[in-house]
């Protein structure tokens, strides 16, 4: 089975209907521990995307295209810390695909991994930090693992969709060493970082629609 522009499409247009519907609680997240932005700039973001994937022609358009095009509407609709992380993971997905008509789904979970890398690249956060990267980057190694592993594409997205989730949660006994919420310092213990939260969000919103 292999995943058309069209899809891709589709996949961003359903992470926005989603982060829509939790715009408020990311918010109310970042309340605690920010400036309580980051629901509004996750869902600006998106539906950024959303609009300018839908002016694009779908039977000319690759995959890469599409990501190449969300990267720019997300960074030119943000203006909060999250812009030029998500701008760089939708780059690194656009590249890992590139010169591509399709995506064969068996190879679709990378994207995980390219966004992922992406983020590390532009954040420069490890594990631990308390940011976004402590949801993406075990997603990511769980993705490579269960593929190194000869696992069915169902098997690997389950496994992403718990590494996620697990990180995201994880993120409550951390104490926050980068971005804003660092200032806080040991009062930042006890909240979950809401940039892991987002991305928990989003990579169950990619598990979803590539488990088919
Ligand atoms: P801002 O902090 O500018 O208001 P947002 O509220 O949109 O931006 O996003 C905050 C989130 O950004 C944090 O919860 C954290 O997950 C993430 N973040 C901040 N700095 C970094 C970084 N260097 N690398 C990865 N993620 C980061
Ligand atoms: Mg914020």
């Amino acid at each position: 089975m292999q995943l058309t522009a069209t899809d891709i499409k589709d996949m961003f247009r359903r992470i926005a209907g989603r982060i829509e519907g939790e715009r408020d609680h990311l918010c109310e997240l970042d309340g605690k521990i920010g400036d309580a932005d980051h629901g509004i700039a996750m869902e600006q973001g998106f539906s950024a995307v959303a609009k300018a994937l839908d002016a694009l022609a779908p039977e000319t358009a690759t995959p890469s295209d599409m990501f190449n095009t969300a990267a720019k509407s997300f960074l030119n609709a943000v203006g909060a810390s999250s812009g030029p992380l998500y701008a760089t993971a939708f780059m690194r997905a656009g590249a890992a695909f590139k010169g591509q008509g399709t995506i064969d789904l068996a190879d679709a979970p990378m994207i995980i991994e390219a966004m992922a890398r992406g983020i590390a690249d532009r954040g420069k956060a490890e594990l631990g930090d308390k940011t976004m990267i402590d949801a993406w980057k075990p997603a990511a190694i769980a993705v490579v693992k269960a593929r190194e592993a000869g696992e069915p594409v169902a098997a690997v997205l389950a496994a992403a969709r718990r590494a996620a989730e697990d990180g995201a949660e994880a993120t409550k006994t951390m104490v926050a060493s980068k971005g804003r919420s660092s200032r806080l310092g040991d009062r930042s213990l006890g909240h979950i970082d809401p940039g892991a939260a987002s991305a928990a969000i989003v990579i169950g919103v990619i598990c979803d629609f590539l488990d088919r």
